[in-house]
């Protein structure tokens, strides 16, 4: 079941959006070489904890996984896809991407965004990948609307993503979100027709997520059995956006 959210519950999912959106701003901004991923980390849990909210990904499981994750981001750089860990020892530098996902709950509703970020000189190639990754991105989110169906959304982000020559992930889905950080329905970057593909209505709130490799849309996971990378080792781009659908259109929860 979808559930659907009042006004005033999109207000405190708003509240939740602007927090993820001022602490990945703030990242973006620290993004340089010689930064690590850990120093990232640092400062979103520093952050949460200033104003009151908890880290939606620390000490969050899946089956798959069968361990706690133990940072408040996923930082996943270069040829990690999603679910990459912040690292002492993962030291920025001119070329690299840089994935920074992260989500907070912040009186009882959640927040989930993610953006990609060049560090110093990327090439011209990586460069495209995150252009047209957040170009997805935007456009599946002018479909969050009432009336339109969830293909529509999958779809377009998948029409995108190919007709420019990248791939979509299979593996990593977007999803709804509100008192749980993953709620139906599953939001994949392709049209799956196993799935359903409900209408869209007012008070769904999603997360919507393109995942999108340079290369082919194979991946593995490392044996630290979170880290997804791509099988052939290029690049993967990954934007993240919390979108409540209105009456008057999408609402963007996680920038102002
Ligand atoms: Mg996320
Ligand atoms: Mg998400």
């Amino acid at each position: 079941m979808i559930v659907r959210k009042s006004m005033a519950e999109l207000e405190k999912m708003r509240a939740a959006g602007l927090l993820v959106w001022q602490i990945l701003n703030q990242l973006k901004g620290m993004v340089r070489e010689g930064v690590t991923t850990y120093d990232l980390e640092v400062e979103a849990e520093k952050m949460m904890r200033d104003a009151g909210a908890r880290p939606a990904f620390k000490g969050y499981s899946t089956p798959a996984a069968g361990t706690k994750f133990p940072f408040v981001l996923c930082t996943s750089v270069n040829d990690e896809i999603v679910h990459g860990m912040p690292s002492q020892k993962r030291v920025l530098k001119s070329g690299d991407i840089v994935s920074i996902d992260t989500g907070v709950q912040l009186n009882g509703y959640y927040g989930d965004s993610a953006i990609t970020v060049p560090v110093g000189e990327i090439s011209e190639e990586t460069r495209r990948l995150l252009e047209v990754t957040r170009e997805s991105l935007e456009l599946a989110i002018e479909k969050a609307r009432p009336g339109n169906r969830l293909f529509d959304i999958c779809g377009t982000v998948e029409r995108h993503v190919t007709a420019n020559g990248f791939t979509v992930v299979r593996e990593f889905v977007g999803h709804g979100i509100g008192t749980h950080m993953h709620e139906e329905p599953q939001i994949p970057n392709y049209i799956d027709r196993k799935n359903e593909n409900p209408r869209l209505k007012e008070g769904m709130v999603l997360a919507i997520e393109p995942m999108v490799n340079a290369g082919g849309p194979g991946t593995r996971v490392r044996p630290d059995r979170w880290t997804a990378v791509t099988e052939d080792g290029k690049n993967s781009a990954h934007f993240e956006h919390t979108v409540a659908i209105t009456a008057n259109g999408p609402w963007v929860l996680t920038r102002p």
